[in-house]
Parts: structure tokens; C-alpha cells; sequence
């Protein structure tokens, strides 16, 4: 049977009528940023204090495309009689994002915590070589990484934070029983004047 004059234009129209009042889904990047998960894999910050220059995530990179140099420096004792110690001294950290196909082994094994994911994505490059970021810019990519979720209520406390909250608590303690001293000696010292 021919088809009917004009019927290819109404379903047309229907498809049309049909698709305008559904909800957009298409995202208007770049005048709109995405909202993006909080465990998107955009890119990898360093928080080089924590690096111990274990060489771990560089060799178990599948694609090779972390290199690290180091060199070792020596430590004096830290008290009269001990011994010196060597430690490793960060030289270079670069990651080629040309080469990364953002397994997030790295970040996984790295058993100091000095890696971490970033969601931003916004840095293609004209240029191939401008993708490996060196430790400046990676460390940059720290102030991108968001907050880690929040704790169950009941959780343990973190070792680190409970490091961290009895040092603050023992030299406040300190700093406490100092004053206290500064004001008794203070305090006698202004007694004998007044005897004498
Ligand atoms: S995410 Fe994977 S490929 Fe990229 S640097 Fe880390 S280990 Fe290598
Ligand atoms: S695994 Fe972690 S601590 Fe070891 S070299 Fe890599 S970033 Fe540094």
C-alpha cells in the first residue's frame, strides 16, 4: 500500500512533540562544568611529603610511564652515640599522561599515601610532550583532590589524626604547665620583694 501523503512529516512532528518535553541529557560542556562522582579518575596528584621514594608505583606501572630519581643522603644521629642513617631524597617525579591508561594501580599500592585522584580532566595539550607532568604540577593537582568521605559515627579514629590530636593535646599540656611555672616563679619572686 503507498504510504499516506504527509504521514513521514506527522511522525516526524511526533518524534519532535515527543523529545520536547522529556528531560535534557545532554550535557553543555564547556559553558556548564559536569557534576562529576567524587572517585573520578582525572588525574593523579603527588603529596611529595609522604613519598618515601620506594620506587613501588613505578614498578608495578604496567605502562612504565611514572619515573622517579633519588638520590641518598645521610642523617645524622639523632642523639649523641646513635648511629647515622641514609634516607632517600626525592629528585624527580613526573607521570606521562600521554602513556597512563588510569588503572590507579599506583595509588593502590603505594602503601604511604602520597598518590592520590583528582577528578580534573581539563589538560590536553597541543603538545605530546607537555603531558608528562613533573612534581610541580602534579603537586599542584593535591589542591583538586576532594576531601575523603566522612567516618561512620562509630569508626575507629584514624592512626594519623590520633597521632596528630595527642601531639597537639601534649603540647598544649606542656605549654600549660609552663605558664603555670612563669607565673609561680613570677609570683615569688614578687613576694620576696615585698619581704624585703
Ligand atoms: S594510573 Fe596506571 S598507568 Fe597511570 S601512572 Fe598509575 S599505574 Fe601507571
Ligand atoms: S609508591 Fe608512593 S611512596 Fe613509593 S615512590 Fe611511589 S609515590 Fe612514593
Amino acid at each position: 500500500m503507498p504510504p499516506i501523503p504527509g504521514s513521514g512529516l506527522a511522525k516526524g512532528l511526533a518524534v519532535t512533540l515527543r523529545t520536547m518535553t522529556r528531560k535534557t541529557v545532554t550535557a553543555q560542556y564547556p559553558d556548564v562544568q559536569p557534576e562529576l562522582p567524587p572517585r573520578t579518575r582525572g588525574v593523579i596528584g603527588l603529596f611529595e611529603e609522604n613519598c618515601t621514594v620506594c620506587m613501588l608505583c613505578a614498578r608495578e606501572c604496567p605502562d612504565w610511564c611514572i619515573y622517579i630519581d633519588s638520590h641518598k643522603e645521610t642523617v645524622p644521629p639523632a642523639a649523641p652515640g646513635g648511629r647515622e642513617r641514609s634516607r632517600n631524597v626525592l629528585d624527580r617525579f613526573a607521570i606521562d599522561f600521554s602513556l597512563c591508561m588510569y588503572c590507579g594501580i599506583c595509588i593502590e599500592v603505594c602503601p604511604f599515601d602520597a598518590l592520590f585522584w583528582s577528578p580534573e580532566f581539563e589538560y590536553a595539550e597541543t603538545d605530546i610532550h607537555e603531558l608528562t607532568h613533573e612534581r610541580d604540577k602534579l603537586r599542584e593537582w593535591m589542591w583538586t583532590v576532594p576531601e575523603p568521605p566522612a567516618l561512620d559515627p562509630h569508626a575507629e579514629e584514624p592512626k594519623e589524626i590520633a597521632a596528630a590530636r595527642k601531639a597537639v593535646e601534649k603540647a598544649a599540656a606542656q605549654a600549660a604547665a609552663e605558664a603555670q611555672a612563669a607565673a609561680q616563679a613570677q609570683a615569688q619572686g614578687e613576694a620576696q620583694e615585698d619581704q624585703q
